[in-house]
């Protein structure tokens, strides 16, 4: 993906369609209008997934509560929407298996009739899933619980196993834009939307900022796509002033614990919170992510950060079912988004259906894609794309995204790593994360290291990460700012705070050489970054050696 050749692009060129928003909505409308043959802008005024996309539990599900929602309330749609999400588990999957795989989660229980509620509702559960690559769930004794999870209570009376999927969310939007790009949409990060033209009240043209260098261009299309998820109303109104919200902003935050906390592979799912709500606890590489929580939020302006009274909160809820309860000084980060969810009349946002809708406005042409889940992205994408094909009246072929492998999804294998541990003589565990963050093009990044040795030094002792993957990101991902790297493209910021602040000088004088960064732009990228993990720790409530890192830069 070349942004400067891409921006250029956005000048010259008009669009059948122009996506404002890259993250799961906006860059999987992206990737199925592009296959169908549609001439394609895709602009974020951040990162790919750099707001709510690469802040999700990460799992690929139908939604276990939804489930046992829906039969208690006889509500056919929410019964459709788990549906919906346990076909798309194997499509996610096979699409990108490098960034997506089944997770076996353990519900423990405290009594038989529990166990036997859990037992017949994930029963159901898999039913619906039908015959899927999924292995099905199965109900525990004590003694096989804790031979899968040794960290569990041993006062729970059992556990009952069920299967969903887990997926690197950053990347997996990354993936998607990336495969836009290369079946040629223009796709660029840090372009935003800040007016529209109109002729008859459509809208005609979009004045985008280069959030980098301030310059703006404007982009013709003859249909705009808003993808904005959470703030899908500010480019509503910005078309159309006299529409009324829509989106109903809820914050979920995650804790991020040291592996240790579990030490399995086995994730937890907590049933029911005192706020009736269930948690999950989950493994996810080198740490345990705990989550999540469901509060109204209304200063979009300012980023989600995980706050002390909500560590709190997670720490409580996970206690009881852990032989050794975390403590505060365990807590190594945390991250909060924001879900997008459409207003309903009900007052508890916890009772909102995660579905999505397509919004036409008449007055202004803007199409808004509103809602919905990571899960469900695929589908969402294809009714958005085919509602396009009805404004543009223009015929193409159906939507392909079914069948259609992402970057890197195509041909991998992941036993491959062997051969790059032997082609290009890096560790084995390097290859292994090669393969599982670049897969089918893990290839390239370890090509990188054949004229420049250098690069294949690892960036610290306690990651897989080594040095050429930074040049591959800012050449081959787009990756302009630390946060791209370090948040998104790897996701070390959100595992771990400390370590983040102390590669970033490191990472910082590799892009600096790449992007032509001067020393004083480098300092200030650096420190401006140290400040706001710094900020994070403190509004988190962290323990001094957390929130006062200080690293020579
Ligand atoms: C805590 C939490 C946990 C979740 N867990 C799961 C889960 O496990 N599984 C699941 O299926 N779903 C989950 N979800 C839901 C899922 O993450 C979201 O539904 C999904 O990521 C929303 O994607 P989106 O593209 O609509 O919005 P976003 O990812 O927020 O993307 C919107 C984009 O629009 C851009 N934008 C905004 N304004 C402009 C502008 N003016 N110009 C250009 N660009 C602009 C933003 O920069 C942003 O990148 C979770 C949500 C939360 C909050």
């Amino acid at each position: 993906m070349n942004r400067q050749k891409n921006w250029e692009r956005l000048r010259q060129e008009k669009f059948d369609i122009c996506i404002i928003g890259a993250g799961a909505s906006g860059a999987g409308a992206a990737l199925d209008a592009v296959l169908r043959g549609y001439s394609v802008a895709l602009i974020d005024r951040s990162d790919f997934a750099g707001e709510t996309s690469s802040r999700s539990t990460k799992l690929i599900h139908g939604g276990v509560r939804y489930l046992e929602q829906a039969i208690k309330k006889l509500d056919l749609a929410q019964l459709r929407q788990v549906r919906h999400g346990l076909a798309e588990r194997r499509t996610v999957i096979r699409n990108a298996p490098h960034l997506a795989h089944p997770l076996a989660i353990l519900t423990p229980v405290f009594s038989w009739f529990e166990g036997m509620y859990m037992t017949v509702g994930l029963t159901l559960y898999d039913f619906i899933a039908g015959h899927d690559a999924f292995p099905k769930g199965s109900w525990l004794n004590r003694a096989q619980a804790l031979e899968k999870s040794p960290k569990l209570t041993p006062q729970m009376h059992s556990a009952v196993l069920y299967y969903d999927g887990q997926f690197n969310d950053a990347r997996y939007a990354l993936a998607l834009a990336h495969s836009a790009d290369e079946a040629g949409a223009a796709v660029a990060n840090y372009a935003a939307v800040t007016d529209f033209s109109r002729e008859k009240g459509q809208l005609k043209t979009a004045t985008v900022k280069d959030q980098l260098t301030g310059e703006t261009v404007t982009i013709r299309a003859s249909v705009f796509l808003n993808c904005t998820g959470p703030y899908a109303d500010s480019i509503r109104l910005l078309a159309n002033p006299e529409l009324s919200p829509r989106i109903r902003p809820s914050k979920g935050v995650h804790i991020v614990l040291p592996r240790e906390t579990l030490q399995s592979d086995y994730a937890i799912l907590i049933p029911k919170t005192t706020d009736g709500r269930v948690v999950f606890a989950i493994p996810f590489g080198d740490k345990v992510f705990v989550g999540t929580t469901d509060n109204d939020y209304s200063d979009l302006a300012k980023e989600p950060v995980l706050e002390s009274d909500e560590v709190d909160y997670l720490l409580e809820t996970v206690r009881p079912y852990l032989a050794k309860a975390p403590v505060r000084a365990d807590v190594q980060s945390g991250f909060g988004g924001i879900r997008p969810l459409i207003v309903s009349s009900r007052a508890d946002t916890k009772t909102l259906l995660r579905d999505h809708e397509i919004e036409q406005d008449e007055e202004s042409g803007l199409l808004s894609l509103l809602g919905g889940k990571w899960t469900t992205y695929r589908l969402m994408a294809q009714d958005a794309i085919d509602r396009v094909g009805e404004v543009l009246k223009k015929k193409t072929v159906p939507g392909r995204t079914e069948t259609h492998y992402l970057i890197g999804g195509e041909g991998y294998r992941f036993e491959d790593w062997e051969t790059l541990h032997r082609q290009y003589n890096l560790p084995a565990e390097v290859c292994q994360q090669l393969m599982k963050t670049y897969g089918s093009r893990a290839g390239q990044v370890a090509e990188l290291t054949v004229s420049q040795p250098e690069l294949a030094q690892k960036l610290t002792d306690q990651q897989p990460y080594i040095r050429a993957e930074v040049i591959y990101q800012v050449r081959e991902e787009m990756a302009v700012t630390l946060r791209d790297v370090l948040a998104r493209r790897w996701r070390l910021e959100l595992a771990d705070w400390q370590l983040t602040t102390q590669i970033t000088p490191q990472v910082a004088d590799l892009m600096a050489a790449e992007l032509n960064w001067s020393d004083a732009y480098r300092q200030e990228q650096v420190q401006n970054y140290h400040r706001l993990l710094t900020s994070f720790a403190k509004q988190a409530g962290l323990p001094a050696e957390r929130s006062t890192i200080a690293v020579a830069n």
